[in-house]
């Protein structure tokens, strides 16, 4: 610290430089340098007692010499760190999402960046025989065994130093040789992928007549666009993603891929390798923070032909990037929900109108918004309504479960159909979204329920581990022998989960082995991609399953496919419930028969007669989808009114509400702003805080743009919100 004080006390630190530093306020902070870095080159300052890492956002216009400055501590980078459109992203996010540009650009790095690690390759020492050591009789060195071995393993070729620390040979071995001339280092610099020209792998599939509409139509455009491409499960979206991107790789472009889940993805991901003989980049979680800075590398530098990830990936900088595709573009897991609240579909339509390259959203159920999108001309529609490869979509059939008995949760009418389809040797996909025994733990004597101590909430048993388990805080407890009301042992579990589902399968189809594919089942690293083979390739003619299953894999010989729950949504709170009803059911329904066998769904509620329900049995998610936005039209929701959330969260309920009113005393009084709250969060507590929430419903996106920047410019001002944690989501997905 001597250094700095001393620049402190004699300064030729006469420059101000603006830095982003990630730290939770909206702001830049003032620092004293010699000469202020170039914006976007990465700088170390300190801050409070700490060391953070930032960016440099240029030379301060206005020079505030009423207090001493600190100065930079180091400066990281010699040129800016982010391409220009990357670096813009993130400024129009932070804009956007009125999240500190500091912490958002921090979050479009990988980690080792943002501790301040250089932005390059890692060369490693290596070891290898000089001339001398290539002559030297081997013998000569029996004095020194460990030399000898050395010299002999180097001379089967060069070594890295963490091997030959591997293979147990010591440092003074290698030092010896070393002073004795017969070995010399070098510096190994990692494969770096810099180049690659396009090849195919393996032939592409001749296209049916819409998915060959959907690729000449991308082809041709004569300017980039977003495309919504809208093809019912099985459509073959990916040959279409294939082929369009074959045509981008061929002129040297970069493509982008995201996908919902990585490790759910196996077979769409094994087909882009297949096809293509260019370097493919994965940024899956599974990577280690080095080998997530090589792949971003890879893709800065231009070496990676094609970098498929998950939501992050968005802020993957290219050298030449030529096209983005968003899989799955409804899924949830696109939004980020917690920190910097941003939704990857929505900043990659960003990302391609400010690089100039085209988009291709594609789901079989696509979102709200992009259906909107489409009806506003604002994308383009592509269109494929027939299965590929003449497998058919599956019937969808209804079974009324009012006042019938259910083992298990199961209908005597869907055991017998199980039971036929079990006996053709025919695979069965049995879906229920609750993973553990039970959902919840009963006192048949007296109606105690377990219940979290720290959440509104339930615990949900599971029997095998002989625990209860908050699947909303994490908290655990020994599975209790008596209720803790009355003393009774008679406790039972209330409800069904996956678990008691595959036990009570496993029971009523001794002959026909069950898997089970959820969160529990597949906890060990690897046991995912082994599972799902085993599914895929008809191991276990019953499979059991919750939401995992449902996105994109394919089963081909399932043949039937059970949705056992599907009632709550019915009647949620929630505006989006609906939606994702659809699409949940849409996409399990899709698993089935894909194979020339036909498939048949069955859904079991207690409401067949819903008009939700009957809506998408008999007119089809597009048909159904198109309803609903109608509605929302009707009653000025999404996406026809832009929504703003703003949270608080206390261990004293009374702060958390009042930081809200608090806030809302800031919103400007506007006709076509519409403010909703304070009120608590559907779980109003969680982890052992009170949860409250501020809904602001906006006209036009530009008002609400308005409104809570001049909202939020007051809000550092306000006392009440120092008590509480707080946060703003713009277009919020979730409202629990
Ligand atoms: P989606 O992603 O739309 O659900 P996929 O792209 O996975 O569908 O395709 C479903 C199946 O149809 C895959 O097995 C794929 O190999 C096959 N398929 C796709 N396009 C064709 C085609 N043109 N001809 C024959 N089979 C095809
Ligand atoms: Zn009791
Ligand atoms: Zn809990």
């Amino acid at each position: 610290m001597s250094k700095s004080s001393a620049t402190e006390l004699f300064p030729n630190t006469s420059t101000v430089v603006k830095v982003a530093v990630p730290v939770p306020l909206a702001r830049s902070f003032d620092y004293a340098c010699e000469s202020a870095p170039a914006c976007g080159v990465r700088v170390k300052v300190p801050f409070g007692n700490r060391s953070l890492v930032g960016f440099s956002l240029g030379e301060a216009s206005e020079s505030k010499s009423d207090y001493q400055l600190k100065p930079l501590t180091a400066v990281l980078d010699e040129t800016p760190l982010l391409p220009q459109p990357v670096w813009e992203l993130l400024q129009w996010a932070a804009d956007y999402y009125h999240h500190p540009l500091g912490e958002v650009l921090n979050h479009g790095l990988p980690v080792l960046l943002r501790q301040g690690e250089a932005a390059s390759y890692k060369t490693t020492e290596g070891f290898r025989v000089t001339a001398a050591g290539a002559e030297i009789e081997l013998n000569s060195l029996r004095q020194a065994p460990q030399q000898q071995r050395l010299l002999a393993a180097l001379r089967n070729g060069p070594l890295l130093r963490r091997d030959i620390t591997a293979q147990e040979f010591s440092a003074s071995a290698l030092k010896a040789l070393q002073d004795k001339g017969l070995i010399e280092g070098f510096q190994h610099a990692p494969q770096t992928n810099a180049d690659w020209s396009f090849a195919i792998g393996s032939e592409p599939l001749q296209l049916n007549p819409e998915q060959a509409l959907a690729v000449a139509a991308i082809g041709a455009a004569s300017k980039p666009q977003t495309y919504l491409l809208e093809g019912v499960t099985g459509s073959g979206k990916t040959e279409v993603y294939l082929q369009a991107m074959a045509d981008v790789l061929r002129k040297g472009k970069q493509v982008l891929v995201l996908v919902p889940e990585i490790g759910l993805t196996p077979q769409t991901l094994r087909r882009f390798q297949k096809r293509f003989a260019v370097p493919i980049v994965m940024l899956h979680s599974a990577l280690t923070d080095r080998e997530r800075l090589d792949a971003w590398l890879d893709a800065k530098n231009g070496g990676a032909a094609i970098v498929i990830g998950t939501r992050s990936a968005i802020f993957t900088p290219f050298k030449r990037l030529g096209m983005i595709i968003v899989d799955e573009e409804h899924d949830g897991s696109l939004k980020q929900q917690e920190g910097f609240r941003y939704h990857a579909r929505d900043l990659a339509v960003v990302r391609g109108q400010k690089e100039q390259v085209s988009v291709i959203l594609g789901s079989a159920t696509p979102s709200l918004e992009s259906i909107n999108n489409v009806a506003q001309k604002r994308y383009a529609h592509l269109q494929l309504t027939q299965r590929a490869g003449g497998a058919k979509l599956a019937r969808q059939t209804v079974v009324d479960i009012k006042q019938l008995p259910l083992k298990a949760g199961l209908s005597q009418p869907l055991i017998e159909q199980m039971r036929k389809e079990l006996e053709r040797g025919q695979q069965v996909l049995v879906f229920l979204n609750r993973r553990g025994y039970a959902p919840a733990l009963l006192c048949h004597e007296c109606g105690w329920l377990a219940q979290c101590r720290r959440c509104d909430a339930y615990y949900t048993v599971h029997q095998r581990q002989q625990m209860l388990q908050c699947h909303h805080c994490g908290d655990q407890q020994r599975l209790p022998r008596q209720c803790f009301d009355c003393g009774s042992t008679q406790l039972v579990g209330r409800g069904t989960g996956t678990e008691q589902l595959e036990q009570s399968l496993a029971e009523l189809f001794p002959d026909y082995p069950v898997l089970r594919i959820d969160r529990d089942s597949t906890r060990r690293k690897g046991s995912l991609a082994k599972l799902l083979t085993d599914a895929t390739e008809n191991k276990y003619p019953i499979l059991v399953g919750t939401q995992m299953i449902a996105k994109g894999h394919h089963f081909p010989h399932v043949t039937l496919v059970a949705l056992l729950d599907v009632d709550g949504a019915l009647y949620s709170s929630d505006f989006r419930a609906a939606e994702r009803l659809g699409q949940l059911i849409t996409q399990v329904a899709g698993r089935a028969g894909r194979a020339s066998a036909p498939g048949t769904v069955v859904l079991q509620t207690h409401h067949p007669e819903h008009d939700l329900l009957q809506d998408l049995i008999h007119n089809g998610y597009a048909a159904f989808a198109r309803s609903l936005l109608r509605e929302r039209q009707l009653t000025q929701l999404p996406p026809f009114t832009q929504m703003a959330l703003f949270r608080t969260e206390a261990n004293d309920a009374e702060q958390a509400q009042l930081a809200l009113q608090a806030i809302a005393a800031q919103l400007p009084q506007h006709p076509d702003v519409i403010v909703l709250g304070p009120m608590p969060a559907v779980m109003e507590r969680r982890a052992g805080r009170y949860r409250f929430q501020l809904l602001v419903q906006c006209q036009q996106r530009g008002l609400r743009q308005q409104v809570l920047q001049h909202t939020l410019a007051k809000l550092e001002q306000i006392p009440e919100l120092r008590r509480v944690r707080w946060s703003l989501d713009v277009d919020p997905q979730d409202f629990s």
